[in-house]
């Protein structure tokens, strides 16, 4: 006779085993109708499983986030039953998981499928949910398994399942004429699945992800809940495509990169500018909230990297670089160790903390060729990189001065949207027990003093402590990790750092690891992307251009760059040849922000035709209004 406690704390008593499909019926119809699956005490099962003892209960809908990987899991399923149905014995199936965004299935066949192929599944698989076919559930035992998927020819199953110890019963799913072993749970019936889903592209795999195995069809698919989710996020994946910063970093000119220097960024004048102009708003906005700014060295002796700690725990990422008399050196992957040198130089006293220093610091970490992507993944980059020596004592306020300070940076750029995340005490990791509850209770109530919400990510803090991780929200949805703050007790313990307390003896400061924008490089590929290339004035790498009608306002036109470079405007001049038109399209490509067209006319008058990029219209103004409204546009926020 279970009782059932539901979400609310309600209980329901039932006579006998119940199944979540009886639950859902008796809470009303329309659940029932929207049911999908249903959480037993935290675990998800199928709706129509009896559940014979006492549980908490939840009903999982097409609105719970549970029901995603449920959806996508049985889409992949139903992409598989599509694939036999259309290719018989010509195609065996393998696996089919659930993934971030969609599913794929792994299918081995002799021939390629095709495009063609794509779309005749996609229909199939539309044809199996009309068909509302129910998803039944058996157990078996492992040689009624073997049997029976070496009697239809499905080897690599017959093979997955001699993996499984030969005394473990085997839970199996039919839908139509398709049987898969599998764990499960699944959908009551393909028709659960709906139709918002759309099978994306084909990509090669092997058997096991092994190489030496047979080589596999991968089929990536998306599946969600309703059509507009589904429309939503194709929109986004059209979106991110326009904005690749890649596409946008050579319209504009910004940066290149090439084979022999894989994962470094070549920056071209106009993407240097954008660095350097963000560098330039990233120091004085430090200064303004107490930070000194160093400079630590890029190549350190080994024995630096194995007091660190990094030699042990981070050398597989780490460039090394030999000398002729034998020495070995790292090329730093981080910055901290040759703070730690600076903060030991002299007698530190308790009245030199909080001490924040910062640094742009070049950073060199080994990433293989295949993960690097654009300027967003590289080996070489810049951090915006900082350490707050403190007390024990001050790190709950140090930690709430600087999420202020993060976001306020954040906004700077347009980012309003951010997201927290606590990360504790990972399995491998540095440091006692005790020096762990101190560092995360230190963490937890700074981020509870900020008022801001947060998420717990256990598990996943830095081996030498926990961490914050400030993940923001661009402009299309997506989000990027990118400012981090780690309480650390190890590093200043490993590397010697000490200072006088106000007891006159010797004490340990504690370091605060912190990041803002995380790599200069990355921040720079977000911002491309956030913006789609057509930054704020004050960033935008070239902020205006004069273009010429006719040659007749060349001479007055060099005078308006003046005025404009004057005024401090990065400003540049296109006086050739060409109808105007065909400037104005090509300076709008290059996304920039203002447009100063000058003809005769506008030489005699003292004015210009302000044209803005994206706009039709064109305002014709006195050149000193221009150049004073342009001026006012390109300053910086400040706090
Ligand atoms: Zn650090």
């Amino acid at each position: 006779m279970p009782a059932i406690t539901l979400p609310d704390g309600s209980v329901r008593r039932f006579d006998n085993p119940v199944s979540g499909a009886e639950i859902a019926q008796s809470i009303g119809a329309g659940l029932a109708k929207a049911a999908l699956a249903v959480k037993v005490d935290g675990e998800m099962i199928d709706l129509v499983r009896p559940i014979e003892k006492d549980a908490k209960v939840e009903i999982v809908t097409g609105k719970s986030p549970d029901a995603l990987d449920l959806l996508r899991h049985d889409a992949a399923h139903v992409l598989a039953e599509a694939a036999k149905e259309l290719y018989g014995d010509k195609v065996q199936v393998t696996f089919g998981p659930s993934i971030e965004n969609g599913f794929y299935y792994d299918f081995h066949r002799d021939e390629p499928f095709t495009p063609e192929d794509l779309a005749a599944l996609e229909k199939r698989m539309h044809e199996i949910v009309d068909r509302n076919e129910p998803i039944t559930r058996e157990v078996w035992n492992r040689d009624k398994a073997v049997t029976y998927f070496e009697s239809i020819g499905e080897r690599f199953k017959a093979e997955h399942i001699l993996t499984i110890p030969a005394d473990e019963d085997i839970s199996i799913y039919s839908q139509g004429k398709f049987t898969d072993l599998c764990t499960g749970p699944h959908l009551p019936t393909t028709g659960k699945l709906g139709h918002a889903f759309k099978l994306m592209k084909l990509a090669g795999a092997y058997w096991r992800g092994d190489a030496k195995n047979a080589q596999l069809q991968r089929v990536y698919g998306t599946a969600w809940p309703n059509e507009d989710q589904l429309k939503a996020y194709l929109h986004q994946l059209e979106e991110a495509e326009r904005r690749d910063h890649r596409k946008i970093g050579k319209e504009m000119n910004l940066f290149h990169l090439q084979e022999e220097a894989v994962g470094s960024v070549f920056w071209h004048p106009n993407g240097w500018t954008l660095y350097r102009t963000l560098e330039r708003h990233m120091r004085r906005r430090l200064e303004e909230v107490g930070y000194v700014e160093v400079k630590t060295p890029q190549l350190l002796d080994r024995a630096l990297w194995e007091a660190s700690g990094h030699w042990e725990k981070y050398r597989p990422n780490m460039f090394i670089a030999q000398t002729e008399d034998e020495k070995i050196l790292a090329l730093k992957p981080m910055n901290c160790p040759g703070q730690v040198q600076i903060f030991r130089q002299g007698l530190k006293s308790y009245r030199d903390l909080p001490l924040r220093m910062a640094e742009f610091g070049s950073c060199h970490r080994y990433e293989p060729s295949g993960s690097i992507h654009g300027i967003m993944r590289v080996r070489a980059f810049t951090q915006d990189d900082g350490h707050i020596f403190c007390t024990e004592d001050q790190i709950t306020e140090e930690s709430v001065r600087f999420c202020a300070f993060l976001r306020s940076i954040y906004k700077d750029f347009g980012f309003e949207d951010v997201a927290i995340k606590f990360s504790d005490r990972p399995a491998v990791r540095a440091g006692t027990d005790e020096i762990w509850d101190k560092a995360e209770g230190s963490l937890k109530a700074a981020i509870e003093a900020t008022g801001l919400p947060y998420t717990m990510n256990p598990g996943e803090g830095a081996f030498y402590g926990p961490k914050l991780e400030f993940v923001l929200r661009d402009a299309i949805g997506r989000d990027w990790q990118c400012g981090t703050l780690q309480v650390d007790f190890v590093m200043p313990e490993r590397l010697d750092a000490s200072y006088i307390g106000e007891d006159g003896q010797k004490h340990r400061p504690v370091m605060l690891h912190r990041a803002i924008l995380g790599s200069f490089e990355r921040f720079m590929g977000v911002l491309i992307e956030h913006y789609a290339g057509r930054f704020p004035m004050w960033l935008a790498p070239v902020q205006a251009v004069v273009a010429t009608v006719t040659q007749d306002g060349d001479g007055y036109a060099a005078e308006v760059l003046a005025e404009l470079k004057k005024a401090g405007i990065r400003a540049e001049i296109d006086l050739r040849n060409e109808k105007i038109n065909y400037k104005v399209r090509e300076h709008s490509l290059a996304k920039v922000p203002a447009l100063l067209v000058v003809g005769k006319k506008e030489a005699e008058a003292r004015t210009v035709a302000l044209r803005r990029l994206g706009g039709n219209a064109q305002e014709i103004l006195a050149l000193s209004d221009v150049v004073h409204r342009l001026k006012e546009e390109a300053v910086a926020p400040s706090s």
